[in-house]
């Protein structure tokens, strides 16, 4: 039996932010109390989204709230080798296939319908490389560890991208790849990629490759029921120790672990040493989380 090995995998954006901290450290915590390994991945497979220097600015924040990572930090810029060796056997296996459409060719649907299965529709432009879901196996089944269980048809999510028109990798085929490259058993993510996850099984029982147990988070979202993202604007996370420490000691309550109210203030290193011995991934509910005072109060 394989030891645990869980990873953090943001995609270099810009900052982490009070969201992107809790996912770290649930995946961090449930690793480390599983005497596992915990992997950071940088997933800056398209760089026009991915500003320069915002990769080490996020190891900076890990370090700073005590998230200390084991082996060698993977770059997804470092790896498209692997991703075309991958795709390569899936089209083998007649299980990818060119698509000359365009977002607007199909707007009138939900998803992609499929039009390019049967030969590109318009040979004269550039493709991108599309899964067949419909072939893959179905309907994908999982037990996820605070969702229960969860059951899609990937045909229904439609043929999801694995090679971008514009030549770049696509998130799902980069995500399997790795994950099984570096034997990742164990994933820790938020919610919002619990629909990705289907297409993802499917790709790993494509290339041969074993399902991870999935735990999906919860979001945070604002009292006024705003999700904490990016693109909403949520702060960076601060780097001073004395803010570090009331953020910490936030997130594992929005985790749900009660943290000793003492411990509060302490250093980063005590909080989290208590914190892994204390971590139940049990307590965690399957509710919209809520932001805390101090990390909305970032937010002014
Ligand atoms: N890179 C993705 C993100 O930042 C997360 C990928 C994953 O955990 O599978 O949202």
């Amino acid at each position: 039996m394989p030891g645990y090995r869980g990873r953090f995998a943001p995609t270099p954006s810009g900052p982490l932010h009070f969201g992107s901290l809790v996912t770290a450290l649930a995946s961090f915590l449930d690793a480390r109390h599983a005497k596992g390994s915990w992997l950071v991945r940088i997933e800056d497979i398209d760089p026009p989204r991915c500003p320069s220097g915002a990769d080490s600015e996020i190891l900076r924040q890990l370090e700073a709230f005590g998230l200390h990572w084991d082996e060698d930090v993977c770059y997804q810029s470092t790896r498209y080798e692997a991703y075309r060796a991958a795709l390569e056997q899936l089209i083998d296996h007649g299980l990818a296939y060119p698509c000359s459409c365009s977002r607007k060719d199909w707007q009138e649907y939900a998803v992609y319908p499929g039009w390019c299965r049967s030969g590109v529709r318009h040979p004269e432009r550039a493709f991108a490389w599309r899964l067949r879901s419909d072939l893959g196996e179905r309907p994908i089944v999982w037990q996820d560890r605070l969702f229960a269980r969860q059951c899609f048809d990937p045909a229904g999510l439609g043929d999801v991208v694995l090679k971008r028109r514009d030549g770049l990798w696509a998130y799902q085929l980069a995500v399997v790849v790795d994950d099984g490259d570096q034997h990742i058993n164990q994933i820790v993510r938020g919610t919002d990629l619990l629909d990705n996850t289907p297409w993802q099984c499917q790709l790993q029982r494509a290339l041969n490759l074993p399902q991870p147990r999935y735990l999906h988070l919860p979001l945070i979202a604002t009292d006024d029921g705003q999700k904490l993202s990016k693109q909403n604007l949520a702060p960076a996370l601060p780097i001073n120790d004395k803010s570090v420490r009331r953020l910490l000691h936030e997130a594992l309550i929005t985790l749900d672990q009660a943290p000793p109210p003492f411990l509060s203030d302490a250093p980063v290193a005590e909080q989290l040493s208590a914190a892994i011995a204390a971590w139940d991934s049990n307590r965690l509910q399957p509710r919209t989380y809520r932001a805390l005072p101090y990390s909305i109060k970032m937010n002014k």
